[in-house]
C-alpha cells in the first residue's frame, strides 16, 4: 500500500523543507521502506530552466533531461534514488496542460475552473507513478499565505478525504523564533501558521519546529495545546552545523517514529551508521584544502548547490575540510589582480550563461594553467578554458564563443543537431529558450589510459547536461597540437566531452555537470581526485 506524507511550510520560506522531506525519506528508507520524493511548485513558470539562479538557487537536472527545483538535487543525495521529469510539477505546467486540454474540447463544454479542474491535474500528478512505493513524500513549495499555492493546499486536502486518513500523513514546518530581548522563544507565529492552515481544511499531524535553541516543555505543551497536535507530534528541528546532521537530529526527537506510529506500521528499527559516520568524519578533518571557484553569481551559495555539495563529498572522502573562496570572475578582468588566486589549492570554472565576467574566467584559466595549479572547467568552464587555450597556445587571438561574439575562429558554436539515445534531435535556430538545451544524461566514451580513464576507471560513462554551445570538433586537431588532449567523446565520435592538458598535474575540462550526480555515500571520483590534486598542491607550498 502506499502513504503519502505531505510537506508544507509556515511563517517564512527557508526554513529547509527540502532538506526536510528528504531526511525523513532517508529515515524511511534506513527502516527497509522504499520512498519516492516529489515538488509541487506553486510558481507560474512551467520549469526553473528560465529562472535567474542568482534568485532562485541552481537548476538541478535530472537524468531524463528535466530541468528542476535546487530540492531533487537534496533528495537525490540524501536518498541515492534518482529524481525523473514527473518529479517536479508548478502551477505553470498544470496550468498549461488545462488549457491544452480545454483546447481540444477534452472537458465536454464545462466552465473551466480551479476546482475541480485545476486541482484534479494536481491530484493526477501526486498520483503518478507510485503504485509500487510504499511511501510517497511530497513537499509543497512557499509559504502556507501565497496565492499561488491555495490549489495545491485544495488538492491535497481533497485527497486526504478521498484516500482516507489511513494513507495521508500531513507534515507541517514552521519557525519558533528567539526573541534576543526578551530571551524567549516565541509559539505565536507557528500558532498563526496553523491557524491559517485549518482555515484551508487541513490539520497538520505533525509539527516541525524550526528553532536556533531546544524548546521548553512548556512551550511544546502549548503549541501542542493551540495547535491541536499530541504533544509527541511537535518536533524540534534545531539548527545544526551542517546538513547531514539533519537525519540523525530528526530521528532523535522522534520524527520517523511518529510517522510510523500514525501509519500503525511495524518496521525494523533505522539503520544510521553511514549517516553517524559521516558526521563523525565531518567533524575530524586531518588538514584542509581551499578551492577557488570562480564565477558569476557568487552571492548566492545556493545557485552552486550542488557544486559545493560535490567539493563537501570529494574532501569528506579525502579526510580534509573544505574552504571555498568565492571570487568575482569580474574582479580578473585585468590581469594584475589574478594574485587573488595564489593562495588558492585548486580553481574551478562553473557552469554559467552569458558574456559577462567571461574575460576574467579566461584569465584564471590561464593562471591555473600557467602556475599548474589543479583546475576543473565545468560546461560553461570548459568552453572558457578551451577558448584560453586557443587564444593563448594555439595563437588564434579572436578564438571565442559564438555565445559572447561574432568570430572567424567559433572555437565554441551552437548546436544545432546531436544525438540522443539514436535518435536526432534538432534545435531550431530562433526557437524557445525554456526546455531547448541538450538536457540530461548522455554516455561518453574515454580514451584508454587518459588521466579521466584512470580516474573513473572504464571505458564509457554517463553524465547529465545542461548547454546549448559545444566545443567545435573542427579545432580538436589544431589543439591536440598544443598539448590538448580530448579524452572523453559522445558515442558517435562527434561531441568533445572531456579535454585535459598534458603537460599539468591536473586540468580537466568536462561539457557537462559531475557535481549533479556526486552523493554523499558514493562521491563522485573527478572531485575525489581533483580534491586528492589540490590537497598534493597544498603540500608542495
Ligand atoms: N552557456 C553555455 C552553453 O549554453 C554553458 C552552459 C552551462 O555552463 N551550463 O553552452
Amino acid at each position: 500500500m502506499t502513504r503519502f506524507i505531505f510537506i508544507t511550510g509556515g511563517v517564512t520560506s527557508s526554513l529547509g523543507k527540502g532538506l526536510a522531506s528528504a531526511s525523513l525519506a532517508s529515515l524511511l528508507q534506513a527502516r527497509g521502506l522504499k520512498i519516492h520524493l516529489k515538488k509541487l511548485d506553486p510558481y507560474l513558470n512551467i520549469d526553473p530552466g528560465t529562472m535567474n539562479p542568482y534568485q532562485h538557487g541552481e537548476v538541478f537536472v535530472t537524468d531524463d533531461g528535466a530541468e528542476t527545483d535546487l530540492d531533487l538535487g537534496h533528495y537525490e543525495r540524501f536518498t541515492g534514488v534518482p529524481c525523473r521529469k514527473d518529479d517536479n510539477l508548478t502551477s505553470g505546467k498544470i496550468f498549461s496542460n488545462v488549457l491544452i486540454k480545454e483546447r481540444k474540447g477534452e472537458y465536454l463544454g464545462s466552465t473551466v475552473q480551479i476546482i475541480p479542474h485545476v486541482t484534479n491535474e494536481i491530484k493526477e500528478f501526486i498520483l503518478k507513478n507510485t503504485k509500487s512505493d510504499d511511501f510517497v513524500l511530497c513537499e509543497i513549495g512557499g509559504t502556507v499565505g501565497d496565492i499561488e499555492g491555495l490549489p495545491f493546499l485544495e488538492a491535497i486536502r481533497q485527497l486526504r478525504n478521498e484516500l482516507g486518513k489511513q494513507k495521508v500523513l500531513f507534515i507541517h514546518l514552521t519557525l519558533v523564533p528567539f526573541l534576543q530581548n526578551s530571551g524567549e522563544l516565541k509559539t505565536k507565529p507557528t500558532q498563526h501558521s496553523v491557524k491559517e492552515l485549518l482555515g484551508l481544511g487541513i490539520q497538520p499531524d505533525i509539527l516541525l519546529c524550526r528553532s536556533q535553541k531546544p524548546i521548553p516543555i512548556d512551550s511544546k505543551k502549548k503549541i501542542s495545546l493551540f495547535c491541536n497536535i499530541k504533544e509527541s507530534s511537535v518536533i524540534l528541528a534545531i539548527d545544526v552545523n551542517n546538513i547531514y546532521e539533519v537525519p540523525r537530529n530528526l530521528h532523535k526527537q522522534g520524527l520517523d517514529n511518529e510517522v510510523i506510529s500514525f501509519f500503525k506500521l511495524k518496521t525494523k528499527k533505522p539503520n544510521l551508521k553511514k549517516w553517524q559516520l559521516i558526521e563523525k568524519r565531518i567533524l575530524n578533518p586531518d588538514g584542509d584544502v581551499t578551492i577557488g571557484l570562480v564565477g558569476k553569481y557568487n552571492t548566492l551559495a545556493d545557485s552552486y548547490k550542488s557544486l559545493i555539495e560535490a567539493l563537501i563529498h570529494g574532501s569528506v572522502s579525502n579526510n580534509v575540510k573544505l574552504n571555498i573562496k568565492w571570487l568575482d570572475s569580474e574582479l580578473f578582468t585585468k590581469k594584475i589582480s589574478l594574485n587573488g588566486l595564489s593562495d588558492v589549492n585548486g580553481i574551478i570554472i562553473p557552469g554559467g550563461f552569458g558574456t559577462r565576467g567571461t574575460d576574467g574566467k579566461i584569465n584564471a584559466a590561464y593562471y591555473a594553467r600557467k602556475n599548474k595549479i589543479p583546475f576543473l572547467g565545468i560546461c560553461l568552464g570548459m568552453q572558457i578554458a578551451i577558448i584560453e587555450a586557443a587564444r593563448n597556445l594555439a595563437n588564434l587571438k579572436d578564438a571565442n564563443s559564438t555565445e559572447f561574439s561574432k568570430t572567424n575562429n567559433p572555437v565554441i558554436g551552437l548546436m544545432t543537431e546531436w544525438i540522443k539515445e539514436n535518435k536526432r534531435v534538432t534545435r531550431k535556430l530562433n526557437g524557445d529558450l525554456g526546455g531547448t538545451m541538450r538536457l540530461g544524461s548522455y554516455d561518453c566514451n574515454l580514451k584508454k589510459n587518459s588521466k579521466v580513464y584512470h580516474i573513473y576507471k572504464k571505458n564509457r560513462i554517463s553524465e547529465r547536461h545542461r548547454h546549448r554551445y559545444e566545443v567545435n570538433f573542427n579545432y580538436i586537431k589544431t589543439l591536440e597540437k598544443f598539448g590538448l588532449c580530448f579524452s572523453g567523446m559522445s558515442p558517435d565520435g562527434k561531441l568533445p566531452e572531456i579535454f585535459e592538458l598534458e603537460n599539468h598535474p591536473w586540468y580537466i575540462g568536462v561539457q557537462f555537470h559531475p557535481e549533479l550526480k556526486s552523493r554523499p555515500f558514493d562521491p563522485h571520483p573527478l572531485f575525489i581526485s581533483f580534491i586528492k590534486a589540490a590537497i598534493q598542491r597544498s603540500r608542495l607550498f
